[in-house]
């Protein structure tokens, strides 16, 4: 019979386990016997098929189309060296297929390790002790306990149940949360049984006890999964600016290739020879090394984001970071430690501290601590430690102080964010009793007397202002406060919260995490709006959020949830142009609504949350950011970002490394854009001024494709630089390949280096006695030299500019070479290569070189500092002018 249709102890019995769960021997025989319970990934496509689809994109296509044009000039005119041109074009693409394919392969395995970092904890019953292990832990027998906002970690049958809603939409795909209860089922369709769980789906509401039926591959979900396997990521901000960017470039290249043909068919140019140049511009042209730079760039931000304690799910979510424009962040836990501590107390009408004698008995207060499954002693590395809340936490211990009748708990009504209150029903000294605690103007319209120390007395409105006073004096100080409430019930079904007696006031302390403060300040100078959106006290609010340096002002904007509940969206909006706001007794759906109008507002939002209900919020962001620690599975999953310490400070370090993303494919470009130039002018002159031809093709092909690559790739690997942290975000239609990136690369650093260059291959030629007009043999070693000078100078040219694009405005000395190891790496192959080709026989066999006088290499070496020092000079006067407009 199916486990759901069995009784709940038959349930047990049938999977050979117990009501206090497997012995930790079992346990081990059946992790043998099953395996770990693990969905296995599959790839979305097969390698092989990936690997091809790297051959085929935009450039690859380009790229191809100029091979073909190639080997047909060799199929009809032999012996122009056509196909050597072919064949090296055939071998760029595929080696530079290979390595942006292996990038992607590594960036990929590199996220799926750091998605291990963060295994599912699920609490197990193991040798009749609650411990918490990871899911893959879990064999078939094992008894586990779930509450709201679990994933469920296995195929289980509940064997307690407690207003169990489980959302299946990841199995069914129907979004409307079921109830699930204990106690056996009639047969029917196995995920229609209202006793079973099923792994991957989440529990939004209640708690309960359950049994493992299956794990791993044999779950309903493992059986399915190569069907639901993630479906294309859509593309961000950057994705979508490299696709235009790759367009425009190629589309220019293909142009400037037409040209030069025109210009040289004009000029009578042999009609081969004049293509085979057109072809050799259009390659030199293409930015071959991007599209794996961008990998290498995003999936390093990622590896340093994870070493800063913020672990990203998406690549393209850390770019999206980069250009955040607000943070919408929750307190409790985010901006304070969620370290609570019970500070002050309001009983009988006096406020005292919580550490005056006898504090502790002053109060009724029945917690949810003592309620079983809202707190639990459980053994971690052999010490018995509470798990649960830390606000309920702090509860016990205070109370711990006073004598607890031993009771027995009936009931609860659980908390929500809207009701803002809970209670229990318990039974102790012979009567059932109601305690109820939440927010004071939550839990004090339902009270009618209060416990004063001369017994009880009717509420009044004069006692009603004094218990207000005392709770905004408290709130004040930046303390959570609380209230709590009791009455006598007649029987366990009477469960309504009206009629209470109010028994006072508890103001919890919950420190500011140290780190906060200087978050915010690199915020507010990095022009990133933070926005506190809590569920607590506006005064508590305030207090917390003046601690913290995110409100300055005297009259801070404050949005109560109520009033947010009446605005028109307009409203809203116009609201959020005040400097300082923040919003307090917010529920998770109204964090929604903040979200949605800052993004009407052209903002991009990141917004961080930690329940169940906070998911729809994190989804509706540019950025979802989940809580590590204290965040719950479901919200885990709607998130881009994850916290793995669920501090507010990581997030702006997460939000400097997306930055330096684009900074950082903005130095690529500049430097091979600036190469582009000593290679074309030179073909230019010698179409228009009938010199010979100081670059070949596959010269210029060795620089693009050889000597440039590591380099520019090393700079797409760059650390994030302080300053990015002090200018504003970048505007929304900021382009990638802005103007000034394109005259410094086309109208500053690449004349410059084809004036060297140039400079080189004349004086080799000179100092042999060549004069203007000579004609000079394609094989002539003279020509040879020369061409060999010009290509190294370029080389030796680009070498320092590697340098120079580390930042369009700092000087190259305020950058280690060591916070850089692959920029070292790159050089030093720069320099390999280039030797080779110059002296080596198979070098100077494939790329026509021979080897010059060794004086020419001090006069490369002379022109590269002297442009260096141009660059420098033009960065300081930047740099003067931009401080003469800020302080005139
Ligand atoms: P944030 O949204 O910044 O994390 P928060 O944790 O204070 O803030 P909620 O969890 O929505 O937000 O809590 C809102 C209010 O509900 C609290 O200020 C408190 O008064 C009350 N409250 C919170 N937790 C409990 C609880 N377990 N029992 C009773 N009342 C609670």
């Amino acid at each position: 019979m199916h486990v759901s249709h069995l009784a709940d102890a038959e349930a047990l019995a049938g999977l050979g386990s117990t009501a206090t769960g497997l012995d930790s021997t079992t346990a081990a025989l059946r992790l043998a016997e099953y395996g770990p319970n693990r969905v296995e990934d599959m790839a979305s496509a097969p390698l092989w098929q990936r690997l091809l689809q790297e051959f085929g994109h935009f450039f690859a296509l380009i790229l191809w189309l100029a091979a073909a044009l190639a080997f047909f000039a060799e199929w009809r005119v032999p012996g122009e060296g056509m196909w050597q041109l072919g064949v090296a074009i055939v071998l760029v693409i595929l080696i530079n297929g290979a390595f942006s394919f292996w990038q992607e392969y590594r960036a990929e395995q590199a996220l799926a390790a750091l998605r291990q970092l963060l295994p599912l904890q699920v609490k197990v019953l193991r040798d009749g002790v609650l411990r918490t292990l990871p899911a893959e832990a879990l064999v078939p027998g094992d008894l586990i306990e779930l509450e709201e906002g679990d994933q469920v970690p296995a195929d289980c049958r509940l064997i307690e149940a407690r207003g169990v809603r489980v959302n299946l939409s990841t199995l069914t795909g129907e979004a409307q949360a079921q109830s699930r209860n204990a106690g056996s089922d009639q047969p029917g369709h196995v995920l229609d049984a209202s006793n079973l769980l099923f792994a991957g789906t989440a529990l939004v509401a209640g708690a309960c006890r359950a049994i493992v039926f299956a794990t791993g591959m044999r779950t309903e979900f493992g059986r399915i999964a190569h069907l639901t396997q993630t479906a294309g990521e859509t593309g961000s901000p950057l994705q979508r600016e490299i696709g235009r960017l790759s367009r425009l470039v190629a589309l220019f290249a293909l142009t400037l290739g037409t040209v030069f043909f025109g210009i040289g068919m004009l000029l009578g140019l042999p009609f081969w020879s004049n293509l085979m140049f057109a072809i050799g511009i259009i390659v030199a042209n293409v930015p071959e090394g991007l599209l794996p730079t961008v990998t290498l760039s995003l999936a390093m931000a990622t590896q340093r984001m994870a070493r800063r304690n913020a672990l990203v799910r998406h690549l393209p979510a850390v770019e999206t970071l980069g250009s955040t424009t607000v943070i919408c962040s929750d307190k409790t836990g985010t901006l304070t430690q969620n370290r609570m501590q019970v500070r002050q107390i309001f009983a009988g009408g006096r406020l005292l501290a919580a550490t005056e004698a006898g504090a502790a008995g002053l109060l009724r207060l029945y917690t949810g601590a003592h309620y079983g499954h809202q707190l639990k002693l459980v053994v971690q590395e052999g010490q018995p430690r509470w798990l649960g809340e830390p606000m309920e936490i702090a509860l016990l211990e205070f109370s711990a102080a006073a004598p607890i009748p031993s009771a027995q708990v009936l009931d609860e009504i659980p908390f929500t964010g809207e009701r803002r209150r809970m209670s229990v029903i318990v039974s102790h000294d012979a009567a059932d009793w109601l305690y109820c605690k939440g927010a004071p103007e939550s839990v004090l319209p339902l009270c009618a007397t209060w416990e004063s120390s001369a017994g009880l007395q009717q509420l009044d409105t004069a006692t009603r202002q004094q218990i207000t006073a005392a709770q905004e004096a408290m709130a004040a100080q930046g303390l959570r406060v609380l209230a709590f409430a009791w009455r006598r019930v007649d029987d366990a079904a009477d469960r309504e919260e009206c009629n209470l007696v109010f028994s006072g006031l508890i103001g919890l302390a919950d420190p500011p995490r140290p780190e906060v403060p200087a978050a915010i300040a690199r915020c507010h100078s990095a022009g990133i709006r933070v926005i506190m959106v809590t569920g607590d006290h506006p005064r508590t609010a305030t207090a917390i959020a003046r601690e913290i340096g995110l409100i300055r002002g005297e009259a801070p904007v404050v949005i109560l949830g109520d009033a947010l509940r009446l605005m028109t969206p307009a409203q809203l909006q116009i609201a959020l142009d005040a400097p300082e706001i923040l919003f307090a007794r917010i529920s998770a759906e109204q964090k929604m609504l903040v979200v949605e109008a800052l993004k009407r507002k052209g903002e991009i939002v990141a917004v961080t949350g930690d329940g169940v209900n906070d998911a729809p919020a994190l989804k509706a962001a540019h950025i979802g950011i989940a809580m590590g620690q204290s965040g719950t599975d479901v919200a885990k999953s709607a998130a881009d970002l994850i916290l793995l310490d669920d501090n507010f400070a990581s997030i702006v370090n997460a939000v400097e490394e997306g930055r330096a993303v684009f900074e950082n494919i903005r130095k690529f470009l500049t430097y091979i854009l600036t190469s582009n130039i000593p290679e074309l002018l030179p073909y230019l002159g010698f179409v228009l001024l009938d010199i010979p031809l100081p670059l070949t093709i596959i010269q210029i092909l060795a620089v693009d494709l050889g000597t440039d690559m590591l380099p520019a790739l090393a700079l797409g690997a760059e650390r994030p630089q302080h300053a990015l942290m002090r200018q504003p975000p970048r505007a929304r239609d900021e382009r990638l390949l802005s103007w000034p990136l394109l005259a410094r690369a086309y109208l500053w650093l690449g004349p410059l280096q084809a004036a060297a260059s140039l400079a080189v291959f004349f004086t080799v030629l000179s100092v042999s006695g060549w004069h203007y007009g000579d004609a000079l043999g394609r094989l002539e070693p003279l020509y040879l030299q020369a061409t060999s000078a010009c290509f190294a100078a370029i080389v030796i040219a680009q070498m320092v500019n590697v340098f120079l694009c580390r930042h369009p405005q700092q000087p190259v000395w305020h950058f280690s070479l060591g916070s850089n190891p692959l920029l070292l790496a790159g050089l030093l192959f720069e320099l390999g290569l280039l030797l080779a080709i110059i002296y080596l026989p198979i070098g100077q066999a494939l790329f026509a070189t021979a080897p010059f006088a060794a004086g020419f290499w001090l006069m490369m070496l002379a022109l590269a500092l002297l442009i260096g020092a141009l660059e420098e000079a033009r960065k300081a006067w930047l740099r003067h002018r931009s401080a003469l407009r800020h302080h005139p």
